[in-house]
């Protein structure tokens, strides 16, 4: 039984999820990644990529701009490199569907790279990454974010998406370290909430139209006019992911994909992971981080990152995951089952 006064449990959510999702045409697969995806980030207070997004997975889905029914194709270009095509899909399925290849390559050659191109992804990038770590592996992976919203100084016109970037590693003993950031000085969705709540955003968010400094995210928005977080070196850093996520997997930079799909709420963009098995030739790595870990913590990093999502699991997994108006809407509102 679900209680909607509250709290709901996890499994609940998913399969709610999953369904709206294929009424708008997912094919089974795609609808319960999708929706572990968005049903996790909401369990885990991530909820700027939760059920809040549910909106855009179905208008994607239903406009024809996603195919929720994407094959994917997998080509093993090397050892351990794995190209993967998701067709126009969604990125979170063509990776789960190449699972069993990255498995083969990281148990046969300790190193796994997976190129993904013509992928949609709006989504936080941790739920992709934490598995590998939970099962002993390093990684890396970043996503061309889409829409160029990033304008660093100098540039005449915004150039980047918000392009983030996440790494996890494994610490004997404790959950895998894992962060996961846009290179802009603040993600779209956060600026899209100050400018709703009238909120001022911190000097050095971005620009506006002139390319003056404002404090105002309406007129940021407006410009598209996003800084990168750390000036020059957040710059380098985005431009690395449009490198790798795009030019390396063969999607689509920042400004194609927005040359290609108009207004659409998705782009066809790409994404990079690189997956490590540390103890190859060697042993002992997790041990390792456990001590530099401790080190961290006795020096008085209380907060590292993935610590605040595993306190809101923990806590989800006792209470129920928090009912939310977003939450409430999907049980409630007959017309999102509609094919309309
Ligand atoms: P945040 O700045 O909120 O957090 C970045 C990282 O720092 C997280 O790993 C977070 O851990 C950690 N962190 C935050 N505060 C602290 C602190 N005080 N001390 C220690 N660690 C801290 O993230 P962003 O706003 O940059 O990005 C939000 C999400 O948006 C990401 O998941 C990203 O993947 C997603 N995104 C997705 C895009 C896409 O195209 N798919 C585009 C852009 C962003 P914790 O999680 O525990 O808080």
């Amino acid at each position: 039984m679900i209680d909607r006064g509250v709290s709901i449990a996890f499994e609940p959510l998913v399969g709610r999820l999953q369904t709206l999702l294929e009424q708008a045409g997912a094919s089974p697969f795609t609808a319960e990644v999708i929706a572990r995806n968005c049903a996790g980030c909401e369990r885990d207070g991530a909820s700027s990529h939760g059920v809040f997004r549910l909106h855009g997975y179905l208008d994607s889905l239903r406009s024809g701009t996603v195919d929720g029914a994407a094959e994917p194709v997998l080509e093993r270009v090397g050892p351990s490199f794995l190209r993967v095509d998701a067709a126009n899909g969604f990125a979170q399925p063509a990776l789960r569907h190449a699972q069993p290849v990255v498995d083969g390559m990281l148990a046969e050659t300790g190193i796994a790279v997976v190129a993904i191109k013509d992928s949609h992804h709006f989504s936080a990038l941790w739920p992709d990454l934490e598995p590998f770590a939970v099962a002993g592996f390093v990684g890396l992976t970043m996503v061309v974010g889409g829409t160029r919203v990033v304008r660093p100084r100098g540039a005449a016109e915004p150039v980047f998406g918000t392009n983030p970037i996440a790494f996890a590693t494994p610490v004997r003993g404790a959950s895998p370290i894992v962060f996961d950031l846009a290179t802009s000085s603040m993600s779209h969705g956060d600026l899209q909430l100050a400018r709703n709540a009238s909120r001022e955003v911190p000097p050095g968010t971005g620009t506006d139209r002139d390319g003056r400094d404002t404090t105002d995210p309406g007129e940021i928005l407006a410009a598209r006019g996003l800084l990168p977080f750390g000036g020059h070196k957040g710059a380098a850093l985005s431009f690395m992911v449009e490198v790798l996520a795009a030019g390396l997997t063969g999607g689509a930079f920042s400004y194609e994909a927005e040359l290609e799909q108009g207004a659409a709420r998705t782009r066809r963009t790409g994404q990079l992971l690189v997956l490590i098995d540390p103890d190859r030739g060697g042993g002992g790595f997790a041990a390792r981080i456990e001590q530099l870990v401790a080190f961290l913590r006795e020096s008085g990093m209380t907060r590292l990152p993935a610590d605040h999502r595993y306190r809101n699991r923990a806590q989800a997994e006792r209470d129920g995951i928090p009912m939310t108006d977003a939450i409430a809407e999907i049980f409630a509102d007959a017309s999102l089952s509609s094919d309309a």
